[in-house]
């Protein structure tokens, strides 16, 4: 159990050491990033034990299972709600995640909208890109993000707080860091068509593989899930 438990503290230590380094690389603030541990894959246990080891963000991408480990871990975590999310879904996730990475249309944005006026919230959302535009992946078109721009910023009761991109399963990383620079020119791109109150800071981008590349090309909060959890 105890050897066990280090390997998790060590691969959480080899995950922050690199971070620190590609931030070091890009010029940036380590503080800049957060690091959001995806637990989807583990079983609570890890999940109580990588919270003892500090970390505070953590992600899933079922709403049923973020709500139940919400229900059964202590209050000072903040859920991430990272995957496709139901609009049938989204009134009880509201009240139990900090930040909503996965707004792929504007429909969507639109319930939350007014289930965030019925609750007296005013959630923080990522509006999620498919800049690979892989037929199988979730998200707004970038055509279609700056088709529908105004109409986003028009939604009350939410902040828009930035964009969320997955980048193609590939072991080449000149694909991902194409993908994740595309993310950050259209963030800049709508920033620039932005008004006041939006301000387009986050950049949701790099799980496991691609991490480092990520927050090369900008990544506010890296989403990382198996890296932490693999050997145990
Ligand atoms: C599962 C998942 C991750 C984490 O993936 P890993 O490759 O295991 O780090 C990140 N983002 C989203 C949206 C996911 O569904």
């Amino acid at each position: 159990m105890l050897r066990m438990s280090d390997r998790l503290a060590d691969n959480l230590h080899c995950v922050t050491v690199e971070i620190a380094a590609a931030c070091s690389r890009a010029g940036r603030s380590p503080d800049e990033v957060t690091l959001v541990a995806v637990t989807k894959y583990t079983e609570l246990v890890w999940v109580r034990r990588l919270i003892e080891l500090g970390v505070r963000n953590l992600g899933e991408s079922r709403p049923q299972q973020l709500l139940e480990r919400a229900e059964q871990l202590p209050s000072e975590v903040h859920w991430h709600m990272i995957g496709h999310l139901q609009r049938n879904k989204v009134k009880p996730v509201l009240p139990r995640t900090v930040l909503i990475h996965s707004v792929d249309s504007l429909r969507l944005l639109e319930r939350i909208s007014v289930l965030a006026a019925e609750l007296s919230l005013r959630p923080r959302v990522l509006l999620e890109v498919n800049v690979s535009g892989e037929a199988s992946k979730d998200g707004l078109m970038d055509t279609e993000l700056i088709a529908q721009w105004d109409a986003i910023q028009a939604v009350p009761n939410v902040d828009v707080a930035g964009l969320m991109t997955m980048a193609p399963l590939t072991s080449d990383s000149s694909v991902a860091r194409r993908v994740f620079r595309s993310l950050r020119q259209l963030r800049d791109e709508l920033a620039t068509r932005a008004a006041t109150h939006i301000k387009l800071t986050e950049l949701s981008m790099g799980m496991s593989g691609d991490f480092a590349v990520a927050i090369e090309e900008g990544a506010t909060l890296v989403r990382i899930g198996s890296r932490l959890f693999e050997g145990l």
